[in-house]
């Protein structure tokens, strides 16, 4: 579904991205992991087009994202991406944030939207709180719905960045079991996370990251339970 090749990522002198090539396949969940300023976030972002890079390729099903003419309302519809940061919309509600987009973009009609929407949020557990503000929610909460929001413009492929990371610890699993359960749907999913049992126990694949390069990769058993490279081990044994 997905294939990097080779890419290379400047930010003006700043050489961040140094040759990265990885393959995401349908249905399957790949975790990066690695430092702080390693280039993850920047290499996700460049998978539905928000950062630009130099060189090498990326194709998602049939888009060339570095192409000029690429269409990117079609790639980021069918790439769907969470932050960190939430960004709901604080004065509409929990329905209203996931009906925004299908409303607007893809010019859905309103009954069938809502119907959906719905159905969204029962799904990300958050049935009964669809009339709530953002202000009312637990940050887990505003996540999921979030989430929902993304689910509502039907991703093929969903990128998550660190979405966890700024939850209080009681919150984090609820996040994690919904994005479990989205990976078991058969969702292609791409995580940046710190969550390493998570990781450990969702991933399909783990790519390790570090200055730019993908030092390691392999099934998390390997990656986890026996890391080739110094720097993973390091990084690894920090963390334990
Ligand atoms: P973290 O774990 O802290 O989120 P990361 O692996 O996601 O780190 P990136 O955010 O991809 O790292 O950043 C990689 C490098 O690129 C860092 O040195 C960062 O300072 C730099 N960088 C990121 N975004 C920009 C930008 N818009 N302009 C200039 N430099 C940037
Ligand atoms: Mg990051």
């Amino acid at each position: 579904t997905v294939s990097i090749r080779d890419l290379h990522l400047s930010y003006g002198k700043l050489e961040v991205i140094k040759g990265v090539s990885l393959d995401i396949r349908r249905g399957e969940v790949v975790c990066i992991i690695g430092p702080s300023g390693s280039g993850k976030s920047t290499l996700i972002r460049c998978i539905n087009g928000l950062t630009p890079f130099q060189s090498g390729s990326i194709t998602v099903g049939d888009q060339q994202v570095g192409d000029a003419k690429l269409d990117k309302i079609r790639l980021r519809r069918k790439v769907g991406i969470v932050f960190q940061q939430y960004n709901l919309f604080p004065h509409k509600t929990a329905l209203q944030n996931v009906m925004m987009a299908p409303l607007k973009v893809l010019k859905e009609p309103r009954a069938e939207v809502e119907r959906r929407a719905r159905e969204l949020l029962a799904k990300v557990r958050l049935a009964g709180k669809e009339d709530s503000f953002p202000g009312e929610l637990s940050g887990g909460q505003q996540q999921r719905v979030a989430i929902a929001r993304s689910l509502a413009m039907r991703p093929e492929i969903m990128l998550f960045d660190e979405v966890t990371a700024a939850l209080d610890p009681e919150t984090v699993q609820e996040v994690l079991l919904t994005i479990r359960e989205l990976a078991e749907d058969g969702m292609t999913c791409v995580l940046v996370t710190h969550e390493m049992a998570f990781a450990r126990e969702v991933a399909d694949h783990v790519y390790f990251t570090d200055g730019g390069k993908i030092v390691e990769h392999g099934p998390p058993e390997e990656i986890f339970g026996s890391p080739q490279d110094e720097r993973t081990q390091r990084f690894l044994s920090r963390l334990l």
